[in-house]
């Protein structure tokens, strides 16, 4: 039996993770649920599941879901969800919640010594450097649940010794894949929520829409495999079924393939090093008579070579990238700004917020907070950067 906790397990990827538990009831076991306000969900998951510990985030549900729950220990607040993360029955700590919340829980989670399995990118992004120094003094391993990462990772096995040339992310190219910058000045949030191939939370879908998801996802590649940033490609691939591919210093190139369905590389990831059967639907070729392979638009999609930019700069760049990003698409989501002008609050961002080399984790923290001031502050007043833009 494997104990997990589950952080942010009312989202697409907590509720795809306990299918999956469910379906291996004989091998997993569900120690504590965390969720940030979703209170009806975490209770029907608690009263299914009976872990020992549920945390409620937003507080003005923790009464709620504490009188729901008798017998389970039920608590709130950050702190809280830090003690989720660490509790010692778990050995394995599944990030499932959105943005750079999931860096402290993570952090405690590691210094705990439980294995993770990251689903949170933007912890990656936040402090990489950090997350991955930790991970390294405490004997952590951490695994990628996300289908591109979880790719790399199964190409890796058994290739310990040999050096890796590069790698390929591969990207959908989401729901405006073709478009050019005139269309998608005037492109709606329903139209950004539908991606072609996934299903997923709002603000990942929404990442996908702007290329952002594949830029944060080179900077979380980065510190997960330890490369520079030339050695990591993104090559567009509308089928989803190349997951993404390494190659190697002699010249050949590994994939992983599979129908795009999230909850393998979440199998994957708990059952690891080990393989599990699965019923899961299996992949036909005939389905698929033609994959193909593009550049991606990088003109047209400023945020994926804004991504590369933060990655090149490093220090706190890729944190005011994520910070920036966080407000922008939640400001996208409640009409307050267009597609577009996403980018431009993130370069604007870049551009203004102090830059610092060699960040440490309070840095971190005060440039994530200071970037969500400043960038919140440019989308009420609509000071979007038109002129002179530099990616
Ligand atoms: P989601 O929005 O569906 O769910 C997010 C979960 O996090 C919910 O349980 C929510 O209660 C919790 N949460 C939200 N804000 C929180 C906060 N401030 N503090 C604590 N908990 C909070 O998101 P998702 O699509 O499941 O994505 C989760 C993570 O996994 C993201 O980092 C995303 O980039 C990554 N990911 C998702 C997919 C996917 O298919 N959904 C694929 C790859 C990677
Ligand atoms: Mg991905």
């Amino acid at each position: 039996m494997k104990n997990i906790s589950i952080l942010g397990a009312t989202g697409s990827i907590g509720t795809q993770a306990l299918e999956v538990v469910e379906a291996h009831a004989d091998l997993y076991r569900v120690c504590a649920l965390t969720a940030h306000s979703n209170a009806k969900l975490l209770i029907s998951q608690a009263q299914k599941f009976k872990p020992d510990l549920v945390v409620i985030g937003d507080d003005q549900y923790y009464a709620e879901v504490k009188a729901a729950l008798p017998g389970i220990k039920v608590l709130t607040g950050q702190q809280a969800l830090c003690e989720a993360a660490a509790l010692p029955q778990a050995e394995l700590v599944l990030t499932a919640l959105v943005g750079a919340a999931g860096l402290q829980p993570t952090i405690s989670a590691i210094e705990a010594g439980k294995d993770i399995a990251l689903a949170n990118k933007e912890t990656l992004v936040v402090a990489g450097d950090i997350v991955t120094q930790l991970a390294e003094q405490h004997g952590v391993k951490i695994i990628p649940v996300d289908s591109e990462h979880s790719a790399i990772y199964q190409c890796l096995v058994g290739e310990e010794v040999n050096p890796v040339e590069k790698i390929y992310l591969t990207a959908s190219g989401g729901p405006f894949r073709g478009k050019d910058r005139e269309a998608l000045a005037g492109v709606t949030k329903a139209a950004a929520l539908k991606h072609p191939n996934w299903t997923m939370g709002a603000k990942i879908t929404i990442d996908s829409a702007s290329l952002m998801n594949k830029g944060l996802e080179v900077i979380e590649a980065r510190w997960l495999f330890g490369l520079d940033p030339d050695q990591i490609d993104v090559i567009v691939h509308p089928q989803s079924i190349v997951h993404s591919l390494v190659q190697f210093t002699d010249g050949s190139i590994k994939a992983q393939m599979g129908l795009p369905d999230m909850k393998l590389p979440i199998h994957y990831a708990l059952a690891y090093p080990g393989r599990i059967t699965s019923s899961y639907e299996r992949f036909n070729f005939m389905d698929y008579p033609e994959f193909t392979f593009s550049k991606p638009d990088m003109h047209t999609f400023r945020n994926l070579q804004l991504a590369y930019h933060a990655l090149r700069k490093g220090g706190n760049m890729p944190c005011i990238i994520n910070a920036a990003n966080e407000v922008v698409v939640n400001a996208f989501l409640n009409d307050q700004i267009g597609f577009l002008q996403m980018s431009d609050v993130i370069e604007r961002c870049m551009e203004d917020i102090p830059f610092i080399e060699k960040p440490s984790l309070d840095n971190y923290l005060e440039t994530d907070s200071y970037t969500r001031i400043f960038a919140g502050d440019l989308v009420t007043k609509q000071a979007f950067l038109t002129q002179n833009i530099k990616y």
